[in-house]
């Protein structure tokens, strides 16, 4: 049983903040977001949810990088104090595109990160994908402001100096993946209970149930489509492998302040529970919904408040049946990876990300079969040394070295 509370923080809400504090991620009337990687999966959902409710929220800042054209049509829809782009050769045409309207346009991996300490927004909706959003996050907490969180990697890399820094600043962090916003919203009045334990519930994804002799084979497209969610590329393949699962198992573990052996997951193929709280008197609190990302991405737009919307509702009617089993780490050996990051700790998860992006990368590309990506991720862990206290530099230098090595491997 943990000695610890859900935050272990002497404050009063899931995200280590007194609720007052929450309220006031609003700003004014309206809450002004920024949007990093606003043309992907999650960005352009929450783009949707924004257009929804134009008396809620404005739209302060996008970004993208490599997508121009997608990037200027939504600057010019929604109008933004000025929008990024990451790659510098898309630089004049998206200036060219902007010209007539008043949107300050900058380019380059650099100018993210200025974004984000400029002081023209109140909640950043971190929807890059993977450790390219760590750096901008961490400058929109050193910046004060409010964060949602989608990129999932900024916590499975430096979770620890992230959290503190969000604890010293005072900033709520808002899980946007939708089991954290599950548990959040789970742990909503709860605050002074303790958690035994978290269930986080997982699709399986498409080869749910198959054995190493067929995901030898698999491609590409097959693995990129997932039964219940559409996502980008790069999580669609980290679903398929239970990476995802396991990074969202690290995840967890920081936005909740438990530890390892109190975070658990369970396969649930219909994604109905998102994922469930178990209390210390045994009682379990499970949040439910039709598998759509605008729902948390909208709860953590608006927290503490709920919006109605027309979103598609669960029917109960036509329900089949609700399943849960065991996941199968002989055959998903990422998650038992995954499992032994969380366990040690040090940089063990920052270097398997780092190793993980680069297998997905060259599996995206046809260069490693499915069953290499984890032969990747499991030689880059036993080599890169192991740091029990990084600091922030060493958590680049570890993600640095991992990926040279994993390229090696593959010979990228
Ligand atoms: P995506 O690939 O669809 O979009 C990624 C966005 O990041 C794009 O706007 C892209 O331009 C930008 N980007 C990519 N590489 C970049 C770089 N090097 N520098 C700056 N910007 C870069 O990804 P997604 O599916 O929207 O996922 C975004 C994040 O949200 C990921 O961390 C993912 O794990 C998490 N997440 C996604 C979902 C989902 O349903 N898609 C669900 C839960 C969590
Ligand atoms: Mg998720």
């Amino acid at each position: 049983m943990s000695e610890i509370t859900n935050t272990g923080r002497p404050f009063d809400s899931p995200s280590g903040l007194p609720a007052e504090d929450l309220a006031k991620t609003g700003g004014g009337s309206l809450k002004r977001i920024a949007i990093f990687g606003s043309t992907g999966s999650i960005g352009t959902q929450a783009l949707d949810v924004i257009a929804a409710n134009p008396d809620k929220f404005s739209v302060e800042i996008l970004t993208a990088q490599s997508n121009n054209e997608l990037l200027v049509q939504q600057a010019l829809r929604f109008n933004p104090n000025l929008v990024v782009i990451g790659d510098e050769n898309k630089y004049q045409s998206v200036k060219k595109a902007l010209a007539s309207a008043d949107i300050k346009v900058f380019a380059g991996e650099k100018a993210l990160e200025e974004a984000a300490a400029i002081d023209c927004y109140d909640m950043m909706l971190a929807a890059i994908v993977g450790y390219a959003g760590l750096k901008p996050t961490l400058r929109a907490i050193e910046n004060g402001k409010a964060i949602g969180l989608a990129n999932k990697e900024t916590l499975v890399v430096a979770g620890d100096i992230v959290m503190k820094k969000a604890i010293e600043k005072r900033v709520p962090i808002i899980p946007v993946d939708s089991e954290h916003s599950a548990i959040f919203q789970c742990l909503v009045g709860e605050m002074r209970n303790r958690i035994e334990k978290i269930i986080l519930t997982a699709s399986g994804g498409p080869f749910i149930g198959r054995k190493p002799n067929y995901l030898v084979n698999v491609k590409r497209e097959h693995a990129l489509q997932h039964p219940n969610w559409t996502m980008g590329a790069k999580i669609s393949i980290d679903s398929a492998t239970l990476m995802n699962k396991g990074l969202e198992m690290i995840e967890a573990k920081w936005l909740f302040n438990l530890r390892p052996e109190q975070v658990q997951v369970v396969i649930h193929p219909q994604s109905i529970i998102h994922s469930m709280v178990q209390f210390e008197d045994g009682s379990i609190k499970a949040q439910m919904g039709l598998p759509d990302m605008k729902l948390p991405i909208q709860y953590a737009l608006a927290f503490p408040k709920r919006l109605r919307n027309d979103f598609p509702r669960y029917d109960f009617k036509k329900v089949n049946m609700l399943t849960f089993e065991e996941p199968d780490v002989k055959t998903f050996r990422n998650l038992a990876l995954a499992t032994e990051a969380l366990n040690r700790g040090g940089n063990l998860p920052c270097v398997m990300n780092a190793a993980n992006e680069i297998a997905v990368f060259a599996f995206l590309r046809n260069r490693i079969n499915f069953l290499d990506m984890t032969d990747v991720i499991e030689r880059t862990m036993e080599t890169i040394p192991f740091v029990q206290q990084p600091t922030l530099e060493e958590y680049f230098e570890s993600d640095g070295k991992a990926r040279t090595f994993a390229a090696d491997i593959i010979k990228l």
